[in-house]
């Protein structure tokens, strides 16, 4: 399990996270690379496609995978849109494989007939899994759910860790409770996270009638279902966060008494190589180009927020601001 490639990320997250508690210059650890804006689906809540545009070739991705790595970035996870509408994405990952990074790579697996053998070189698969066939197409259009059952069991068999990513945006546990029935049955973990709201890379709002109080009890109920031993791979202290957050409208707030680890931490990077604090800060932050910039020497330090309900961000955050219970659970959830 501790081979080469998760014992370096582990030394480079303990550098990362001594450049934050002493303030130093920013070493983030882990950095996620969107390898295109564009999308075959049309979630109801994603408005990344609106950002599609030029993107970095096979040549250009090689050059920024060197500079990550000369930075300390030691976890890659390629994200989009959707990875696997490049049809050089199988280069694209055998290029951060080369370099020895811990690879993720998010997907929402329904385009995984084209390239079956493409994800083998991965560490981690995330995909949306937002509920059974009919809850899932009401979030994400007709036809996003078919082949992706028999995907991730083609992944599941070859040993693959797979986690499923539900995008939350109502109270109903029950759901949750199939979903995570379904999961056991898949040998795959579950991820929860609210719906964002109020940035470029997002649209809609939650549904009508979705109450703050049926949230909370639902991120409670859920830690009580984590608890009994159900497959959720959501850490202990995002879940208690999400059942204590006040607003869930307000997706992130700028809070003067806290700090965001982003940028110190983690880093997200569009398809032309520029750099943001994270992905929610896209657009909303001066970006660093780091195929010509340095991150270190021209960030400007700055991040719209510093606190937030947006999934894995927040999970970065407590690997910084709890680190033994967060690293103990990113080990048996995310491999
Ligand atoms: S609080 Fe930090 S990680 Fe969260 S959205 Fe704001 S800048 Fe990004």
């Amino acid at each position: 399990m501790l081979d080469r490639t998760r014992l370096e990320m582990g030394a480079h997250y303990a550098a990362s996270y001594l450049a934050y508690a002493l303030d130093g210059a920013p070493h983030p650890f882990s950095a996620a690379f969107n390898v295109t804006d564009r999308c075959n689906l049309r979630c109801t809540y994603c408005n990344f496609q609106s950002f599609a545009g030029p993107e970095l070739d096979l040549a250009g991705v090689a050059q920024l995978f060197d500079r990550l790595k000369t930075m300390g970035i030691r976890r890659l996870g390629l994200v989009g849109g959707e990875p696997l509408i490049r049809t050089d994405i199988g280069q694209v990952i055998g290029l951060a494989r080369d370099r020895g990074f811990f690879i993720s790579v998010s997907s929402n697996l329904t385009l995984f007939h084209r390239f079956p053998g493409v994800l083998q070189q991965a560490d981690l698969i995330l995909t949306s899994l937002d509920g059974e066939s009919e809850a899932h197409e009401a979030n994400r259009g007709a036809g996003s759910s078919r082949g992706v059952i028999d995907a991730i069991r083609a992944l599941v068999a070859t040993g693959k860790t797979v986690v499923g990513i539900c995008v939350v945006r109502h109270g109903t546990l029950e759901d949750a409770r199939r979903l995570l029935a379904q999961a056991r049955t898949l040998g795959i973990r579950m991820h929860f996270q609210m719906q964002c709201l109020d940035a470029p890379i997002t649209r809609g709002t939650l549904p009508d009638g979705t109450t703050d109080a049926e949230l909370r009890q639902f991120w409670r109920g859920l830690l009580r279902l984590k608890a009994a031993g159900e497959p959720v791979a959501s850490s202990i202290g995002y879940l208690e966060t999400l059942a204590q957050w006040p607003d869930y409208r307000a997706s992130s707030v700028a809070d003067p008494a806290a700090h965001c680890v982003a940028g110190r931490g983690f880093l997200f990077i569009d398809p032309m190589g520029n750099a943001f604090p994270c992905t929610f800060a896209r657009g909303q932050t001066t970006s660093v180009n780091l195929l010509n910039g340095d991150w270190q020497r021209d960030w400007d330090r700055s991040t719209p927020c510093s606190r937030c309900t947006v999934g894995p961000m927040l999970e970065f955050n407590l690997l910084f601001q709890h680190p033994v219970q967060t690293v103990i659970n990113a080990v048996r959830s995310y491999g």
